[in-house]
């Protein structure tokens, strides 16, 4: 069996078995016995987590490179032969790539010592969902000795033979808001005698439009979403109380701020111009994704020849690789892994699926990122 194949076979083992955040056990013990079968000494940090450092034998640098563990609360609807075995659990982000990709790195590494200095595997649970995996592998001493960190995250939007990487902002600040509107109930035929919530959550998700439309400059990229709106409880009965929730995606400290502030300030002159009061509670997720520039203009370029390098527009999703690169210089990195034809289902879909062929290559390219 090529070390192609058996790449595609990890993967597919790991398909089987997904696990959600931070209950990533049979996927932990796999990997560690995979590891162990080269020969190599891996660490469990936290429950599932795995460290696990291969040494070349010769001077250099340490380089950290990490692979994400977790699935998704999804019931898979792909109909694959290697189709989840774990009822309402499925890998939809594609994270079984990036752990297959990972061990595929370490088979060459630990076979060939054909590097210099020592690469660190970062096996992390629990990228999904915040506060997620990555802070608590580095308050456990992940980083410590390590020079420069690399990971990758396939995309289904990018052909097989494509990769995106550019220096600068990548990934999003993704928060997350709530807006609770209290009012004052009643008979739906006697609106005076009330302060409708639902008329108020209506005008406030509305509002909340013109904070990109009027209040962000045309060339800052910012989302607000607003996701529920939860309200009332009968056709006749006016609400009293309305909950929104929603995200906010941003690039930088200053604009995150002030979007926090105007969705503060609009939620509460809203509710205000009905006689009512609203309450916005906003929680800061992971951080933007920004990749340092040294290290990922030498990876692009180590990839020309091998791969179609393109950089993207910054992605408005969150990742919590973000935490790695306020501690260390480095880079994240987009891996083509559309399906042929290029209408893939997107990622976190039941229908979510990964072009094996782009497994092989994501090895290539994280062995470039540490090869001189
Ligand atoms: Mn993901």
């Amino acid at each position: 069996m090529t070390w192609q194949d058996r790449v595609i076979g990890y993967r597919r083992d790991l398909h089987r078995i997904p696990e959600l955040g931070f209950l990533e056990y049979k996927t932990h013990d796999y990997l560690w016995q995979k590891l162990r079968d080269l020969g190599l000494e891996p660490r469990r940090v936290g429950d599932t987590g795995i460290v696990v450092d291969i040494d070349s034998g010769t001077p250099g640098k340490m380089y950290a490179v990490r692979a994400d563990m977790d699935g998704l609360p999804l019931a898979e609807a792909t109909g694959l032969p290697f189709s989840s075995e774990h009822p309402g659990v499925m890998h939809a982000c594609g994270h079984d790539a990036h752990m297959a990709i990972a061990l595929g790195l370490a088979e060459r590494l630990s076979r060939g010592r054909n590097f210099a200095g020592t690469v660190r595997m970062l096996f992390q649970p629990a990228e999904e969902k915040p506060p997620g995996g990555a802070l608590k592998l580095i308050e456990q001493g992940a980083l410590e000795g390590v020079d420069e960190v690399y990971g990758l995250h396939v995309g289904a939007e990018l052909p097989v033979g494509t990769v995106a990487v550019q220096p600068g902002p990548f990934m999003a600040n993704a928060d997350i808001f709530t807006v609770h509107i209290t009012g004052v109930g009643g008979h739906g035929s006697q609106p005076q005698q009330t302060k409708d919530a639902v008329l108020i959550a209506a005008q406030t998700v509305v509002n909340l439009q013109t904070i990109v439309s009027r209040r962000v400059a045309a060339f800052e990229p910012v989302v607000v979403t607003c996701g529920t709106i939860h309200a009332g409880q009968n056709f006749n009965i006016i609400a009293e109380t309305a909950e929104v929730t929603g995200t906010v995606r941003t690039f930088t400290v200053d604009v995150q701020h002030r979007v926090q502030k105007e969705i503060e300030r609009i939620a509460r002159t809203t509710a205000a111009l009905y006689d009512a009061s609203a309450e916005v509670i906003y929680e800061k997720g992971y951080p933007a994704v920004i990749n340092h520039e040294v290290q990922a203009l030498s990876w692009a370029e180590k990839l020309r020849g091998l791969v179609n390098v393109t950089s993207m527009t910054p992605h408005m999703g969150g990742e919590d690789f973000a935490y790695y690169l306020h501690h260390k210089p480095g880079s994240f990195l987009f891996l083509g892994s559309g399906l042929e034809g290029g209408n893939s289902p997107p990622h976190h879909s039941p229908h979510f699926m990964v072009n094996e062929a782009a497994l092989a290559l994501g090895v290539d390219v994280l062995f470039r990122a540490i090869a001189d």
